[in-house]
């Protein structure tokens, strides 16, 4: 079984609440093979909801006006960090550059379109718990 980001899987959970479903993930969760999460939203935020970064330390996650929401990105983390191995997953396919599911690249906390290495909270998780990421634009 394989943990995908609820976005790609054609949730409407983004930020700016646009419903863009990937054939692939969509076509992973109708064989059954896939669990749709979105840590943002079970770490409790709503849809649509101001665009946030991680910061250049990794440690907090900030919105572009100014608000802190660290707590609900780690605990939506945690969340999905449940999810994956009450089902025995083993991999995640993410959405690419997210502060939350990002994996190798996300932006850099300054709001000015750039990017840099590191992970988003939940692909920083579940590889510490050994459950292999990639993702997907
Ligand atoms: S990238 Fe991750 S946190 Fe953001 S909407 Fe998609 S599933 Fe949710």
């Amino acid at each position: 079984m394989i943990i995908v980001s609820a976005c790609l899987a054609g949730y409407r959970c983004r930020y700016d609440g646009v419903i863009v479903p990937d054939a692939e993930i969509v076509a992973l969760v109708k064989r059954g093979e896939a669990i749709p999460v979105c840590p943002e939203m079970m770490g409790g935020l709503p849809c649509p909801r101001v665009p946030s970064e991680r910061t250049a330390d990794g440690l907090r996650v900030v919105t572009k006006d100014g608000g802190d929401v660290t707590d609900a990105f780690f605990s939506g983390a945690e969340e999905t960090l449940r999810m994956a191995r009450l089902y025995g997953c083993g991999q995640a396919i993410l959405k690419a550059r997210s502060p939350s599911c990002g994996c190798g690249r996300i932006y850099d906390g300054t709001f000015s379109g750039t990017l840099r290495d590191g992970n988003g909270v939940t692909a920083d998780l579940l590889l510490e718990n050994g459950i292999a990421v990639t993702v997907k634009d």
